[in-house]
Formats: C-alpha cells, structure tokens, sequence
C-alpha cells in the first residue's frame, strides 16, 4: 500500500495495516500545555517509542511499565482532534515532547506530517524533537511553520548508538538530515543528550565537530536523567548484570560537570552556540 493510499484510508476511516506492536488508542485532548519551558503546548502523536533508548525515562514519568514502552500506540485521530482545538491558539506547540514523532510507525500513519498540515493554516510554531532521519519526508512542510527542528546526536559511534539507542537510526543519518535541513535555511539544532555515562572528551570532541560540519548554529546540553528503578530495568531488558553493572558504575562515577564544560569550550572555539536544555 503507497503513503497516498494510507492517507486516504484514514481520511475514509478504512483500516489501515498494523505494524508489529502499534494499536491504535483514540485522543482525549490534542495540545495538553506543556510545562517544559518556552513551548506553550505539547502535541504527541504516538504513547511508547520503538527506538527503545537505553536512558529512556519518559516510562518511569508517565508511569507505564518500561516493558511495555516498545509497545507502540498510535493516536490515528490526533489530526482530526487537533483540527478542532488549535482554532484561536497561539504560541509554540511542542512536538515530540515525550515520544519520538518519527519513529518507524510514523512512516506508515503519518499521523504527524497530518498533525503539521493542520498546525501550518493557523501559524502556531513549532519545536520538533526526534532521532530519525525520516523527518526529511516532511521538510517541505517545516519550511512553512516557523520554529525549530531539533535531531539528538548522544554520539557519533554506531556502536555506541546501537547499545544505547537500538531501535533509532544511526548518527550519520542525524547529521546528514541536520545538514540538509540547515542546508534549506531551516532554524535546525541538535540535542546533545543525555551525555552518555560512558562518553570521553575524544568522543564528544568528534561530536562537537561533526556538528559544527553540518552547518547548524546551536546545540542544546542534556544531562543524564536517571530515575529510580532503570538501572534494574536495564538489568533485566539486556538479560544479564554486565550491562547495567557497567553503566551504572559509570554513571555514577561520571564528572557530568568537567564534561559538559569541555563541550562548552569546544563548542566557543569553533562558533557554536551551546544552550542548556531545561
Ligand atoms: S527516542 Fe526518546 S522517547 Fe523514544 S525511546 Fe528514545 S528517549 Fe525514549
């Protein structure tokens, strides 16, 4: 089935094919407010994230079990709702506040390029979030909606990326869509974060300058968020202590603060501006 039979099946309400682990789950409120600072609203289009981060704590958050957050639902009438509720708002709509927006399921729903039709008539801005490459699907549509479009980059080690992040695409892919969408003369930053407990100055050394090579003008610092109880779950998802023994280890003897005051450095001499994320 096309992308353009997909769309018209969910215009005409027809049944769509399911992906492995995606159901659909209908939409109380489209833009609940945002308590995360300078975005007004926060628009998810999906509950659970395929890309199965390592650090993921949006689980322990909103409180679904961490074995559950592969488990994708999708919010097939998110469009729909929004297009009811955005009239007379203003401000700036989170997207991707909790879940990734371009996760694998999205490829086929496209319930957020559906979301993005809806918001660009009412000109609200928006804040993109996502680790996928396959936000260069919807470029065309970000350079009608004013505000920024954000890729994580923890590293650029595919194997550092295939332990900590394995359901996400690889580095290369984020950087190649951050150049292409800095290319376009689109407002694009990267998250860099969470810092990885086991990331060395040479590792974020290579980081800053291939950031700085795809053109972007900022990047915004991320910590390293634990939550009571991830490192067990690490434990018992890797099936076995190394892993989660390895990294809590690290994190816990980590000097996060030497680190991130490295990158900021690196970050000044080759003309990159380094913000804070909340
Ligand atoms: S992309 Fe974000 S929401 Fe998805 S698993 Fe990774 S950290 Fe969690």
């Amino acid at each position: 089935m096309s992308n353009l039979d997909l769309f018209l099946a969910m215009e005409e309400g027809r049944p769509l094919p399911r992906a492995p682990n995606v159901s659909e789950v209908r939409t109380k409120v489209a833009l609940p407010p945002s308590r995360l600072p300078g975005l007004d609203y926060a628009l998810n289009p999906y509950v659970g994230c395929q890309h199965d981060c390592l650090y993921c704590y949006a689980p322990y958050v909103t409180k679904r079990p961490r074995s559950e957050w592969t488990n994708v639902l999708a919010r097939t009438d998110l469009p729909l709702v929004l297009s009811r509720e955005i009239k007379g708002k203003k401000g700036v709509i989170g997207l991707g506040t909790v879940t990734d927006p371009y996760q694998e399921a999205e490829r086929h729903l496209l319930i957020t390029r559906r979301c993005l039709m809806e918001i660009i008539p009412h000109g609200l801005k928006v804040s993109v979030l996502t680790k996928s490459d396959l936000i260069l699907r919807d470029l065309e549509l970000y350079r009608e909606l004013p505000g920024e479009v954000g890729l994580t980059v923890t590293s650029i080690s595919d194997a550092l990326s295939r332990e900590f992040e394995p359901g996400a695409p690889l580095p290369a892919k984020r950087l190649d869509a951050l150049r292409q969408f800095s290319d376009a003369g689109i407002n694009a930053y990267a998250l860099v974060g969470p810092l990885l407990p086991v990331l060395e100055e040479k590792d974020a050394a290579e980081l800053v300058d291939a950031l700085v090579d795809t053109g972007i003008k900022w990047i915004m610092l991320d910590r390293f968020r634990s939550r009571p109880g991830m490192f067990h779950d690490i434990r018992s998802r890797c099936g076995g202590e190394i892993i989660g023994d390895r990294l809590e280890s690290a994190h816990l003897r980590k000097d996060y603060k030497g680190l991130e005051a490295f990158i900021r450095k690196r970050c000044s001499e080759t003309g990159l501006r380094c913000v804070d994320a909340f």
